[in-house]
Parts: C-alpha cells; sequence; structure tokens
C-alpha cells in the first residue's frame, strides 16, 4: 500500500505559521523534488528504518543526511550518552572525557596530532580558514565549485539572500580535479593564498560524484608545501565512513587540518578540527568557541561510536553493503531497460537513472520507492550505514523492482 502523509501536512500547515518556511535548511521540503512522496515529521528511529507521524515505515537511506553511522539508537552509544547525562554534561568547566576523546582521535587519524571540538560541521570549516589566515597571514582561500562547507555567508552562493558580494572577495573556486586550475590562481595571487580547502572527493549536489584522478591529491599536497599554502580536508561528510584513519589515509596524502563531524557521534552534536603539531601553535592564538562546545555527553558518545565504528570496520562494512545495493539497483534498471549510473564511494553512494537528461524519471523513480518504504532523496548522495542488513537489501531491491516498473508504464515503454 502506497504511504499517506495527512499528519505530515497537518503538521507542516502548524509550524508555517509559527517557523519560518515550516522547515528550513537541508530538511526543507523544497529540497525534496516530488515533495508530496516524502514524509516531513518522523515519529521514531531504530536501526536503519524510522517511522513517520502517520505510521509509515522507512528503509533510510539518507542517515540523517549522515550522522546516523551505526543505526539509530544504537545501544553502546545511548548509554554512553545516557551514564553522562547523568552525571552533568554542559557545566562550568570541561570534562576529562575531552581528553579522552582527543587522545583517542589522535591515535585514529592518521598524521593528526591535536583534536579541537564544537558542534557543527561548519564550525570546524570555518575555523578552519582562519587558522589557515593566522598561520601564513595571507587572505585567500581556494575552494572548489560546488563544494559544501556549511552556511556561513562565504560559504553559500553570492545569489543567496543575505549574502554579499564582498563576503566572498578572498575566495577562489576552481574546478574538481583541475590541477592546471590550482597552479594558476597560485601563480596568479603571489604570496596570497592562505589555504585550499576541498572534501577528499567530489559530491556535489544534482551531479554524479567525482573520485580524486590518480595523482591529483598529491600534487595538490606538494603544491602547498611548497608555497606554504595549508591543505584543509573537509571530512565532515566522509569522515568514518571511508577510512577510519581519515579518508585522506584512504586516498594516500597528508593534509593540515581536517574537519570532522557526521558519523563522528552516531547523531550526538559534535564536530572536530584536527590538525598537524605544526598547526598548532597557531589554533592556541585564534579564539573560538560555543555555549555547548564542551558539553560532556557528546564526547562520551563520539568515544563510544568511533570505538565501535573501529571494532566492526565500519568502512568495510559499509562498502560491502553500498556495493550489494548499488550492484542489484543497476541489475534491476537494466532488467528495465533503463541505466542507472553509480558513483562515489559504496559507503555514499549518488545513484541516478540516465535515461531522461531532465533527471524527471529518476525523481519520479525515487518518489515511488519511497512511497513504498525505501527512502531515496533524488539530488544528494545517499548514506549507507552499519545497520543496514541484507534483509533491508533484499526488500529494497523489491520495491526498487516494483518503481520501475511503475515509472515505466507511466512512461508508456
Ligand atoms: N562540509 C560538508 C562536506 C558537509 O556535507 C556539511 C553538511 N552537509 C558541512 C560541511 C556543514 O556541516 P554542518 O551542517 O554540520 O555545519
Amino acid at each position: 500500500d502506497m504511504n499517506s502523509y495527512k499528519k505530515s501536512l497537518s503538521l507542516f500547515k502548524r509550524a508555517a505559521k509559527v517557523i519560518p518556511c515550516g522547515i528550513y535548511g537541508h530538511f526543507s521540503p523544497a529540497h525534496l523534488i516530488i515533495s508530496t512522496a516524502y514524509p516531513f515529521y518522523t515519529a521514531r528511529a531504530k536501526g536503519a528504518h524510522f517511522w513517520d507521524v502517520d505510521g509509515n515505515e522507512f528503509i533510510d537511506y539518507m542517515c540523517a543526511y549522515g550522522p546516523m553511522v551505526l543505526g539509530y539508537c544504537h545501544e553502546k552509544v545511548e548509554a554512553a550518552a545516557r551514564a553522562e547525562y547523568a552525571r552533568g554534561s554542559c557545566v562550568t568547566g570541561a570534562s576529562p572525557l575531552m581528553v579522552e576523546l582527543a587522545e583517542y582521535m589522535t591515535e585514529l587519524v592518521s598524521g593528526m596530532k591535536w583534536a579541537f571540538f564544537a558542534k557543527n560541521g561548519g564550525d570546524a570549516t570555518n575555523y578552519a580558514a582562519m587558522i589557515a589566515r593566522a598561520a601564513t597571514g595571507r587572505k585567500k582561500i581556494v575552494l572548489i565549485n560546488g563544494g559544501y562547507h556549511g552556511v556561513q555567508p562565504w560559504m553559500q552562493s553570492p545569489a543567496h539572500a543575505g549574502v554579499m558580494k564582498e563576503d566572498h572577495s578572498n575566495y577562489i573556486r576552481i574546478g574538481w580535479n583541475d590541477f592546471d586550475a590550482f597552479k594558476r590562481v597560485v601563480s596568479e595571487h603571489p604570496g596570497e593564498i592562505a589555504g585550499f580547502m576541498a572534501t577528499p572527493y567530489h559530491h556535489p549536489v544534482f551531479h554524479d560524484s567525482e573520485l580524486p584522478a590518480d595523482g591529483y591529491w598529491k600534487q595538490v599536497e606538494s603544491l602547498c608545501r611548497k608555497e606554504g599554502i595549508v591543505l584543509i580536508i573537509d571530512d565532515v561528510r566522509c569522515g568514518f565512513r571511508v577510512d577510519m584513519a581519515g579518508s585522506h589515509n584512504y586516498f594516500g596524502f597528508q593534509p593540515d587540518l581536517v574537519c570532522f563531524c557526521k558519523a563522528i557521534a552516531n547523531g550526538h552534536p559534535i564536530s572536530a578540527l584536527m590538525g598537524t603539531d605544526a598547526m598548532k601553535k597557531t589554533v592556541a592564538e585564534v579564539f573560538q568557541t560555543g555555549s555547548y562546545w564542551f558539553s560532556s555527553a557528546p564526547m562520551a558518545a563520539a568515544l563510544a561510536c568511533l570505538k565501535e565504528l573501529k571494532r566492526i570496520n565500519a568502512p568495510g562494512k559499509m562498502r560491502a553493503t553500498g556495493e550489494k545495493l548499488t550492484s542489484g539497483l543497476a541489475d534491476a534498471a537494466s532488467s528495465h531497460g533503463y541505466h542507472m549510473a553509480v558513483s562515489g564511494m559504496p559507503s555514499m553512494p549518488y545513484v541516478r537513472i540516465t535515461d531522461d537528461e531532465s533527471q524527471t524519471l529518476h525523481q519520479e523513480w525515487c518518489a515511488e520507492c519511497t512511497l513504498m518504504g525505501a527512502y531515496f532523496a533524488a539530488h544528494h548522495n545517499w548514506f549507507i550505514s552499519c545497520a543496514h542488513t541484507d534483509k533491508d537489501i533484499k526488500k529494497t531491491l523489491d520495491i526498487a523492482d516494483k518503481a520501475f516498473k511503475i515509472i515505466k508504464k507511466r512512461a508508456g515503454r
């Protein structure tokens, strides 16, 4: 039976009166292209599943857009957070857990000798840009076209409301995998480039993901070293879904600063900036803090989450699950005469039906899958978790097959 979203819609109507645009940001229905196919409000979640306020159940392939990695309400992580909340989490004075977490993460992540904790991914990326400037005494940061780092004015499109052209005056955007463009920018701005910030691989919205070309990161790294440019990796989305030692370890290079968030604590609010010894003195001089940044319960959750991810070799497990899902979907597509392009890492696949340039077919197929209980966004990479089981994948492939039949019939093929 197809889902109905009566309660979601009525809550959304109430929300529109008291919350600007009802639901903002990445959860906004405005981003769900066929929004009538998606629930807006969630009642509860467990493992790889969630239930909406109308009682519909979904196998979740968005994982809260990344934070869920071990499964919702994971007992080890929740027990660690609960115990810390019972002891007092947001208190005057830092927690010893903060030291323990920094020690654990510096052991875990390749080449990173210190950790600094905040709340959101954008806290870490914004701080990284400040540190690059403080360390070099230079102004400009090089970024990648289509790269997302958060919601500070400099991270948003200059076309967005509230963003001024001046907010972008010290940022230069170049194409992904285009080392020559980086070289050109460096020679056109001698002694002005403070930092180069990019994700470990390119995962923009509405487009296929692109892995680094052979040698790309080594070339970027050596030019940064030669020119004294701070190399910043935004591992907010990929971190711990690709490699427990950081995605730079997987792709074989050494950044100066690395930003983590999403998968760090299975949904508990914490992000981290990590860096090399050479950066440590500068970091100590750049002021940054927040009301909740010392809360210890999310730190306890992060320790429990990272230890569990490591224990079960989470990146390997999610990779295998993602490969099973995407190869099954590609087979289902071809059995119905369609082609499905799969890109990015299998733990964060970007999937797209290529038979229709406008992407309408792909959007309709994602909508039909969601209406039958496999939650797929059409414009964004999906996320695999350690909680997705073979049974979930099998059920998802059945749903996918039915959805192909529906869109095929509708298109009169
Ligand atoms: N960088 C990347 C690569 C991201 O995916 C995100 C969040 N989608 C951010 C930064 C910003 O993180 P936050 O929304 O937690 O500030």
